[in-house]
């Protein structure tokens, strides 16, 4: 970490401590044990604390770019680890060790998940919290800045979505805030925290029940886009559960003793043909999924044993709760067809997504004056490639930043993709900030979504999205009306109407050792391409990967 530019640093010291925290203490109530300066209580006439937050933010940007290289390589080492949801033990290793040299505390198997953990830093009000998403998607392993199909270890999973760039985001992020903080004598308090396996819905909804976020004022969270966009009042999207359904029937000889034997398949099969007839009479909104996670083991043997995994997929909580029951009622005809016996679990699940007004138009005002990084040409020529690669319109990279979006009304929405995020943007004032690291016109969930990511697009987009989250953390921290404007809009507007209730029953647990398997098998060759700092500068030339590369 690199020491405050000493000329801004002189600068502001006249007026360190005077009265950031003091006001805010104030207004939200809360009391700052160590704060001195807020015993004080001095206050600044608001334009002149308007000025000064605006040169604390300028700071905070400019200490974000000189930590290009720490984000560099956190983006780059994350990449190279890999892991897919509930197995990342490598990510959550390294980020811990590092935010533990920088002053953090941190509390580990949060919600009872291994690699949960929660970093915090500072004291009293407000409580900022600073999270995005750790895990990776199932055979995605891609060569960065190549752009055409070529796997670091076939068949691996890989960072096809952009996961490893979150979190090296935050804590650049957390650090500029930090070092401001410390010198200004600034209360409140930031919280780091990692989505795991955000993939399955398994990890917010599980840590919002433990009271993750019971002390949190206010919830930043990132998540990897191709711009940058910020969105308040319901989303585009749907809210999911994920439910598991084992059949239980009976072994026989499938040649001598056919007779003796019920099969399990055969019932994850009438329950899947059975789905697909029904699907064209449920709502447009829905989107439902599975694989078959157990199909038995060999054909002489009638499955005794099978299970098929489903997501299902919808707007609103109700229609998400009745989804999952006409699913339910499938399994447990199918069971009845064959003889079978069926039990469920459920393995994740995601609310539909609600962001906060007050936050996002703070958020966004901070996009507006960071604005989208200067791609070079080689940036360029990396995304025109790739999108003539897969067929799409070769666009490059995004020049413009898109508009600040309102609430979607729930007839508009015609469903799509979830996230977890959800469920803690209906315990706080939450936004997620898209930030600009990937290439637009991309599958998702694909090998493709992960040539950028260690490369200077994910760089330059990262470093940019901690500019605008250090600055809105800032806002937060020195304005404390804004988080009581926050939590007005989540309690007379947000949340007048809809209450949350969890989509999980008090019984379901994090189901830790989904994709163990994946990772022991693939583990021993990924950890010969991990990133190694010490040697390399760029985790494209430890791969020789000239930038860039294409056909
Ligand atoms: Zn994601």
């Amino acid at each position: 970490m690199t020491a405050p530019r000493p000329s801004l640093a002189r600068v502001l010291r006249p007026l360190a401590g005077a009265c950031l925290l003091a006001t805010c203490a104030m207004v939200v109530g809360a009391v700052d044990p160590g704060g001195s300066a807020l015993a004080a209580g001095v206050q600044l006439r608001p334009q002149a604390a308007g000025g000064r937050l605006a040169g604390l933010k300028k700071e905070a940007a400019a200490d974000v770019d000189s930590m290009r290289e720490l984000s560099q390589q956190m983006v780059d080492q994350i990449f190279s680890f890999a892991e897919l949801g509930y197995q990342e033990v490598e990510t959550s290793a390294y980020l811990t060790r590092l935010l533990e040299k920088n002053g953090f505390r941190i509390e580990r198997d949060t919600a009872g998940i291994p690699t949960g953990w929660i970093a915090t830093w500072g004291s009293g009000r407000p409580v900022i919290a600073l999270g995005s998403d750790i895990d990776d998607i199932p055979q995605a392993s891609q060569k960065p800045g190549v752009a055409y199909h070529d796997p670091i270890v076939a068949g691996a999973p890989g960072h096809g979505e952009g996961h490893n760039s979150g979190m090296p985001l935050q804590v650049t992020a957390a650090l500029a805030v930090k070092k401001i903080m410390e010198r200004e004598h600034l209360s409140g308090t930031l919280k780091l925290w990692p989505g795991v396996a955000e993939e399955l819905g398994g990890g917010k909804a599980y840590f919002v029940r433990a009271g993750a976020f019971k002390d949190v004022d206010i919830c930043l969270f990132a998540h990897v886009g191709n711009n940058f966009n910020v969105s308040w009042g319901a989303r585009v999207g749907t809210g999911v559960i994920s439910v598991e359904y084992l059949f239980k029937g009976e072994a026989a000889h499938a040649a001598a003793n056919p007779w003796r034997g019920r099969s399990a398949l055969d019932a994850v099969e009438l329950m899947n043909i059975g789905w697909n007839f029904r699907r064209e009479h449920l709502r447009l909104s829905q989107r439902s999924h599975y694989v078959i996670t157990n199909g038995g083991d060999q054909p002489n043997v009638v499955p005794a044993n099978a299970s098929v995994w489903y997501y299902f997929r919808e707007i609103d909580y109700a229609h998400i709760k009745e989804l999952r029951g006409i699913g339910d009622t499938m399994a447990r005809a199918a069971a009845m067809m064959t003889n079978t016996e069926v039990t469920w679990r459920v393995t994740g699940a995601a609310w539909p997504q609600h962001f906060n007004r007050v936050v996002a138009e703070t958020t966004y005002e901070n996009i507006k004056s960071v604005g989208l990084p200067n791609w070079s040409q080689d940036d360029i020529r990396l995304a025109t490639a790739i999108q003539k690669e897969l067929g799409q319109a070769p666009q490059g990279l995004l020049t413009e930043i898109s508009r600040l979006q309102g609430p979607v009304p729930l007839e508009n929405n015609l469903g799509g993709g979830s996230d977890d995020i959800g469920d803690v943007s209906w315990t706080v004032p939450t936004v997620t900030l898209n930030y600009p690291a990937n290439i637009p016109g991309l599958p998702g969930h694909h090998w493709a979504n992960a040539v950028s990511m260690a490369t200077p697009i994910a760089h330059k987009g990262v470093t940019a999205g901690a500019k605008v989250i250090a600055m809105t953390a800032l806002d937060f921290l020195a304005r404390p009306e804004l988080v009581q404007q926050a939590w007005d809009y989540f309690k007379n507007v947000q949340t007048k109407t809809q209450a949350y209730a969890p989509l999980l029953d008090p019984a379901d647990q994090p189901l830790v050792t989904t994709n163990a398997r994946t990772m022991e098998q693939f583990r021993p060759a990924m950890r010969q391409f991990y990133f190694d700092a010490a040697k390399y500068k760029t985790y494209l030339e430890q791969l020789g990967i000239t930038y860039p590369t294409v056909r």
